[in-house]
């Protein structure tokens, strides 16, 4: 039979360039195919080893980000009200002179006047950068909106969270749970990595209100009520609490469980971890029953240590623990209405989780010696393994779900542990290994220091003189105390509000609104547009910068 000659592989470009794709934080390797100087086509690079050669429809995308008719490739001046859409263009000299004549005389007084907000720009070290040396304390991106609860969560609980601060062992681990996860998050590792365990027939649990992708492809979908996730994994932690199935090991010896907590409610230092003189945490030596420094060499951390010291009585976080997730609140039974998920499947899961966990544990023949100087013959490994994203992190109480969450993780010890979830350096990293926010204003002169950060107890809050918000989305307050990427979606109101105080330029960066706001666009485009009784914008000069016409541009 004759059949048509076709040809399988057109030449589509002249010229390939490697570069890293634009489109989320994975940061895929990709292949630009260059035909007539224009992109012409994208794939996946097979060498790098992020996505290997894979790309997500997203990532194809990316050839939009060049020749999306929407890119702006001038400056424009607004030459009707806001919101009229109406400009003209400008040279990039008249564009740089009206902005250094607006924001000169704000850098010389009060620095603070200026807003300075970003978007998913992914260029933060730039933009951050920029705004500490300009001195104003009001800089922050889309996190505050976004996954801040996740990595703030971790950060504080473990030293790191889930994305870009590590993976499961996809090679060894065999059950798998993913909590309110869109499949344009972590893209392409999560789908490989998905790939890997469906392979080995590695049990997946999908836990999600919507079937979505990652879903569809569990082996066992929960349906779980909207924002009750919390509910759930407290549920499985109380489950495996009262049967005994957790690391004890584990706890005793690689977490701060057994370090001593004041517990006397006339102490100053009451609800505090005790220290030493040297500042370092204490704990119980099983050895010789006394108190001892929680990482001096050849201690033997005792989980149920008790102390009286100064008159003051501590316990140790394990005894806190106990009694605190041990409560009939979180009993499968308390919590199935509210979850959605009957008191028998909870028990179930949990009871496969301590299976997984314990009955098939994998041992690496590798000895190891651990920071007290004890040496181990074997790698214990618990194979159940965890990921989450927004979907978690962006509802009420996100913070706390993420930490029971990684409290679920570190309980069964799966962390940092073949078969487990595995940091990629430099994390697990402490919050005192981060910086912490900084809001020192000095006109004329740069930031005293980094905006945001982690603070440590409330003399890292940002308030001014008199206690009040030094920022102006109210950021690392008495309010929003662990805001450690900001509240970016608070700026506009609070412009607007002249709360904590009035400003005189807001200036967006590839931040569109009408997206990062959605919760109240209508609101926003009001508040954006709003006049005083002198018939002048309640917030006075708006610069918006973007490669594209977002719907924020008529609007600067
Ligand atoms: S997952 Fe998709 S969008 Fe994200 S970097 Fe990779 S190809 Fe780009």
């Amino acid at each position: 039979m004759n059949q048509p000659k076709l040809d399988l592989s057109p030449k589509v470009s002249d010229e390939i360039r490697k570069t890293t794709c634009y489109m989320c934080a994975c940061r895929c390797g990709i292949n630009v195919h260059m035909k007539d100087g224009k992109v012409a086509y994208i794939e996946g690079n097979r060498d790098h080893p992020v996505n290997r050669g894979v790309l997500c429809a997203k990532g194809s995308a990316g050839i939009m980000q060049v020749n999306a008719p929407s890119r702006l490739r001038a400056p424009l001046r607004r030459v009707g009200p806001r919101g009229s859409g109406e400009f003209e263009e400008i040279s990039w000299e008249e564009a740089l002179s009206q902005a250094t004549e607006w924001l000169a005389p704000v850098r010389e007084t009060a620095p603070q006047k200026l807003a300075f907000f970003t978007g998913r720009d992914q260029s933060q070290s730039f933009t951050s950068f920029w705004a500490q040396a300009f001195g104003t304390p009001n800089y922050a991106a889309h996190g505050g909106f976004c996954s801040v609860n996740m990595a703030a969560a971790g950060i504080y609980t473990m030293g790191g969270a889930f994305w870009e601060f590590g993976q499961p062992d996809w090679d060894r681990t065999k059950m798998f749970m993913i909590f309110g996860v869109a499949e344009d998050h972590d893209s392409n590792p999560i789908k490989m990595g998905l790939g890997k365990l469906k392979a080995r027939g590695a049990k997946v649990i999908g836990v999600n209100p919507v079937r979505s992708g990652y879903n569809a492809i569990a082996d066992e979908w929960v349906g779980i009520t909207p924002g009750t996730d919390g509910l759930f994994i407290l549920a499985l932690v109380y489950e495996l609490m009262k049967a005994g199935k957790i690391d004890l090991d584990y706890l005793a010896n690689l977490t701060n469980a057994p370090v001593l907590v004041n517990g006397d409610p006339n102490s100053e230092d009451y609800g505090l971890l005790l220290r030493d003189e040297n500042n370092k945490l204490m704990v119980i030596d099983r050895e010789t029953g006394k108190p001892a420094a929680f990482d001096a060499h050849g201690v033997q951390p005792d989980l149920r240590g008790s102390l009286r010291d100064k008159g003051n009585s501590h316990r140790s976080v394990f005894h806190h623990m106990i009694e605190k997730y041990l409560d009939p609140q979180y009993a499968p039974e308390a919590v199935a209405e509210r979850t959605g998920i009957t008191a028998e499947r909870i028990k179930r899961i949990a009871a496969e989780l301590a299976d997984v966990a314990f009955n098939q544990a994998i041992e690496i023949d590798q000895e190891w010696t651990d920071f007290r100087g004890h040496t181990h013959e074997k790698m214990v490994g618990r194979p159940v393994s965890f990921h989450s994203m927004r979907g978690v992190s962006a509802h009420s109480n996100g913070f706390q779900t993420c930490r029971a969450l990684h409290m679920l993780q570190i309980l069964l010890g799966s962390v940092e542990v073949p078969g487990g979830f595995r940091f990629k350096p430099p994390y697990p990293k402490p919050p005192e290994a981060h910086p912490k926010p900084h809001c020192g204003v000095r006109p004329g002169e740069p930031l005293d220091g980094p905006h945001l950060g982690f603070v440590h107890g409330p003399d890292d809050l940002a308030l001014d003189a008199n206690g009040d918000p030094a920022r102006i989305d109210k950021a690392f307050t008495w309010e929003n105390p662990m805001s450690a990427h900001g509240l970016m979606h608070m700026v506009i109101s609070n412009a607007h509000a002249g709360d904590p105080y009035k400003i005189d330029t807001l200036f967006m960066y590839m931040a569109n609104m009408s997206w990062n706001s959605s919760m109240n666009t209508r609101g926003v485009i009001d508040m954006l547009t709003d006049h005083d009784s002198d018939g002048n914008y309640v917030i006075p000069k708006i610069i918006y910068s973007d490669a594209y016409s977002s719907e924020m541009v008529a609007y600067a």
